[in-house]
């Protein structure tokens, strides 16, 4: 290592700021790219250094050694990724492309070696004479089997077929994508006549005017991108363009051109398939859903069914109040497509409900927003916010907090991140820039630093920022990963926190949006911003109204996805048949509306044939399930119920991922999750 440039570089020294926080301040662009290289060279040595080790195998030197391994890359990359996501630039993007490369290669040698994956199996293999704790049993468990699971027992010419076919599907998935992506760019529905523009928002057209002058065209470019689909179906009165544009949506990668994707989706399904048989399972869903809370395909397919038989009756009549509505200004033959559902549902929503974020907005100023969360944790749990201005931020609108527990003892550090700017990727997010573990040798408990990113509503010259509704709820949601961070206490770092199952992730965030609706949450900030009135409660109760509008149909069409999904993953022989039959066939339970046979979904589901979603996407749902399900407890006992909240942090928030999350939720409400509370919440029950 050059010694003036470590001497120089923060990466390198134990951090001198309150609580060891990331010297943000002294931090430059060129200070990560030596400190990755020689956090690759750190934990290479200690990978060799377990695997030299002359000493048989035991927990400590090989499992506790292994997760205790790569600190100074953790340390640098977990302030990289943040940075990409919240405060980039072009330098940062390109030393990204650079090192990006580096770090899935030294992950990929780690999965891939032999001698490492030897010794935890030695110790794996001797699991139940160790008397390890419950921890302990986790973390081993979890570090196996994610080894296992990316091929390390497979041998010989098994293991050459497992390279090739994972190979073979990152080709596939990024094909998909790209088709994807280039067939909703190469679309584009150019209008000429003022006329064709009935109904569409002033905003809407101006948009569209500059689609086309961008492209020196004359008129209004309408595409494929939700900014610009979604309103043209909402709004457009014009019927026939409507069913123009959904067909060019809803037909994606199926036609006659190099961005087809019907043969891909069967490939991506078949090598799925076959990397799931290769590693022991009859097919792909069981091999994901080992790892899940769900566990396997009839957990999901009990939710899913479940679903679809307590909403279907609502959702017909959801369909028929709409159609009524159509036929009202239609004539009575008048049948309601999927290209009229949005722009009939909007006109009933109007009708019934009356309600705009404008109206809303007056009473989400932002610095009370804050006050009124803030105050929720600090009533449900005790804990305490405080700013402190000597603790380092990446950006001036970035604010940090030292939180404090019930009996002060200090507890983490909190950054927020409000804003949209340049530099800052689209959404919401809670990321950590240090997770909680305790120190094995000191016994300390390093506590965590967490941070909430959001893109809200600015301020401006004459007014202050003020929230949509929605806004707040993504507050909430956010925050309850926050807490989910900041509650930690685990031994592990591994199983801290929010390294939960998939599935479960979710839940300390849901849950928290829940209280958005709740008068005596609302009661403790929702104030006028300028004449300090209280949000009335006629209007809370519309929003609760509104909330509920066309719930039923929303709800099976999660689940028409859910059921797609699981049909594509819980194959046990390879599909060579029509994609388009076979996809109706598989959802064709959960489908309120008429069935266009052009339409495909299959072929754009990218969730699932390029995310991380394949056998994945009940999860919405479940996680649905279990927020309205816990959330019924406080409803059942009082919304700031101390027994409850502590029950609620002491059995899943601090816990993190050190037990099955099913344990865990059981300790907690004393039995399994019911669709009940949800049904209830949704009106539907
Ligand atoms: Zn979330």
């Amino acid at each position: 290592m050059n010694n003036i440039l470590s001497a120089q570089n923060p990466f390198f020294e134990q951090y001198q700021t309150p609580h060891e926080t990331v010297p943000f301040d002294r931090i430059q662009t060129e200070h990560y790219e030596p400190a990755i290289l020689e956090g690759i060279n750190q934990q290479k040595a200690e990978i060799e250094a377990i695997i030299q080790n002359p000493e048989k195998a035991t927990f400590a030197n090989t499992v506790e050694a292994f997760e205790q391994s790569g600190k100074l890359l953790d340390k640098v990359t977990t302030v990289f990724s943040n940075m990409l996501s919240a405060e980039t630039n072009d330098e940062l993007q390109a030393l990204a492309q650079k090192v990006m490369p580096l770090l899935s290669e030294h992950s990929n040698n780690i999965t891939l070696n032999e001698k490492l994956f030897d010794r935890l199996k030695e110790v794996y293999n001797q699991k139940e004479d160790l008397q390890l704790t419950q921890e302990q049993h986790r973390l081993l468990d979890d570090i196996y089997d994610s080894f296992v699971r990316h091929g390390a027992n497979l041998e010989g010419e098994a293991r050459e077929q497992y390279r090739q076919l994972t190979n073979e599907l990152s080709m596939l998935t990024l094909s998909f994508s790209e088709n994807n992506l280039k067939e909703t760019n190469h679309y584009q529905m150019l209008l000429t006549n003022k006329a064709d523009l009935a109904g569409l928002p002033e905003i809407v057209m101006e948009t569209a005017a500059e689609t086309a002058k961008s492209e020196e065209k004359e008129g209004w470019a309408f595409t494929l991108h939700a900014p610009s689909y979604v309103p043209f179906m909402t709004y457009a009165d014009n019927r026939e363009l409507r069913h123009k544009l959904y067909l060019a949506y809803n037909t994606k990668c199926t036609h006659d051109n190099e961005y087809n994707n019907i043969d891909i989706v069967r490939k991506i399904a078949n090598t799925r398939m076959k990397i799931a048989q290769l590693l022991g399972y009859d097919n792909y869903a069981d091999y994901t859903l080992k790892k899940r809370m769900a566990e396997t395909s009839n957990a999901v397919y009990k939710l899913l069914n479940q679903l679809l038989e307590a909403y279907t009756p609502t959702a017909q009549q959801e369909y028929q109040e709409i159609q009524d509505l159509a036929r009202q200004e239609q004539g009575d033959d008048f049948v309601v497509m999927p290209w009229d559902w949005s722009y009939y549902s909007n006109k009933l929503k109007n009708k019934k409900f009356n309600l705009n974020e404008e109206m809303l907005r007056p009473y989400f100023e932002l610095e009370q927003v804050k006050k009124g969360v803030f105050g929720l944790a600090e009533r449900l749990y005790g804990i305490t916010f405080k700013k402190n201005q000597d603790i380092p931020v990446y950006h001036e609108e970035v604010e940090a907090y030292e939180v404090f527990d019930k009996d002060g003892k200090y507890l983490a550090v909190l950054y927020t991140d409000f804003h949209p700017r340049t530099g800052k990727r689209a959404g919401a997010w809670m990321t950590s820039y240090k997770e909680q573990w305790i120190d094995r040798k000191t016994g300390e408990n390093s506590r965590p630093h967490v941070s909430v990113v959001m893109n809200f509503t600015k301020p401006t010259a004459n007014k202050p920022a003020l929230l949509t509704f929605n806004e707040v709820e993504t507050f909430l949601h956010e925050f309850g990963h926050s807490l989910h961070g900041m509650f930690a206490n685990s031994t592990y770092q591994n199983l801290s926190g929010t390294n939960v199952y998939w599935d479960f992730v979710e839940l300390p965030s849901q849950i928290m949006e829940n209280f958005a609706i709740e008068k005596e949450f609302l009661h403790t900030f929702a104030k006028h911003y300028q004449t300090g009135e209280l949000i009335p409660d006629e209007l809370i109760q519309r929003i609760v109204n509104s909330s509920n509008f066309n719930a039923a149909y929303a709800c099976l069409r999660q689940v028409s996805f859910g059921l797609l999904d699981m049909a594509w993953y819980t194959r046990n022989t390879p599909f060579e048949g029509d994609v388009r039959v076979y996809e109706q066939e598989a959802w064709k339970k959960a489908q309120i509306l008429p069935v266009v046979s052009d339409a495909c979904m299959s072929t754009q589901f990218s969730h699932i044939f390029a995310g991380g979603y394949s056998a994945g996407y009940y999860s919405y749902k479940w996680a649905e399930v279990l927020d309205a399900d816990a959330f019924s407890l406080f409803k059942q006992k009082g919304i700031f119920n101390q027994e409850v909240a502590d029950s609620f942090r002491k059995n899943i928030l601090s816990k993190g991922g050190t037990e099955h999350p099913m344990v865990l939720y059981k300790r907690f409400r004393g039995q399994e999750p019911t669709i009940d509370a949800l049904l209830k919440r949704n009106g539907i029950k």
